[in-house]
């Protein structure tokens, strides 16, 4: 069984999110649980709390298939002190909102070294800066997104996911979130069957197949290995829509949480019909 969807809005409030995600048929969903452009943000009321397990409830949606995705602004690698602690704080409290919503996953990209520090440094920090969450908190698994690798932004090869993990304690909380449009801009070729594979092996070899808990769907408007981060439309970018097949045909891609990122909402429907009918 696969878990399709997107990630909706919470214009209005949190609990909006679960029917954003029943009105255009998705069976997972992302979402941001405060504003991701900024750093302080209302805590959530008991009535936020209290409809949102409702809505999920009533839409059917388990807490193993509902992915939050946390500020842009945190950098848990970065060079500076008080940034750093800016950013650990701010990444604590969504932490702490995921166990209020009685979410089980925390989606983040891993961190930036702004060239002020060395990238293995980097890695060991954003490795710290996930234990001090996870010492503080019971339920919640950090999910390490991998990216495209723009800018100094580090994650972009799995051997960075590999070396954060090896520095987390508790190895039961942390995962890894794999963006389509990610690992092509970044340099793994998934678009033929042979480099899908391949790259999957990949993967598996140097961060183990069971630290995967979520994928992002994205066509790419960049072309490979561009290290550049510009989502497309399913099958409409450089990506097309062959890797898409192969993901929706491969059980080891079952029961995870698998959301669009795409730039048109209107068609997010269409999008989650089109991936469903990919299946043999
Ligand atoms: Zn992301
Ligand atoms: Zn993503």
């Amino acid at each position: 069984m696969k878990y399709i969807g997107a990630h909706v809005s919470t214009s209005g409030g949190v609990e909006n999110a679960p029917q954003n995600a029943q009105s255009i048929g998705a069976k997972a969903f992302a979402m941001f649980s405060r504003n991701q452009r900024r750093w302080v943000s209302k805590p959530l009321t008991d009535k936020n709390i209290t409809r949102f397990k409702e809505h999920c409830k009533k839409g059917g949606y388990d807490p193993r298939h509902i992915l939050p995705h946390d500020s842009y602004l945190i950098n848990l690698g970065h060079p500076e002190d008080q940034a750093l602690e800016k950013s650990r704080t701010a990444f604590l409290d969504e932490m702490h909102r995921c166990e209020q919503l009685g979410l089980k996953y925390l989606n983040f990209h891993p961190g930036s070294h702004l060239n002020k520090i060395d990238p293995d440094l980097c890695l060991e920090r954003i490795a710290q800066s996930i234990n001090l969450a996870l010492d503080k908190t019971t339920d919640v698994t950090a999910v390490i997104e991998n990216t495209a690798g723009q800018g100094t932004n580090m994650g972009h090869q799995f051997e960075h996911l590999a070396r954060i993990i090896e520095n987390v304690q508790d190895k039961d909380r942390v995962g890894v979130c794999l963006d389509t449009c990610h690992t092509y801009s970044a340099g793994y070729d998934i678009k033929t069957a042979a480099g899908f594979e391949k790259t999957l092996q990949a993967f598996d070899d140097i961060v183990g197949f069971g630290y995967m808990k979520a994928m992002h769907l994205n066509d790419s408007k960049k072309a490979f290995e561009s290290r550049v981060d510009r989502h497309e439309s399913i099958g409409k970018g450089s990506l097309g829509i062959a890797p898409f097949k192969f993901i929706m045909n491969d059980s080891r891609f079952d029961h995870i949480p698998m959301v669009l990122e795409t730039p048109d909402p209107a068609i997010w429907a269409e999008e989650i019909q089109l991936l469903y009918r990919l299946i043999d």
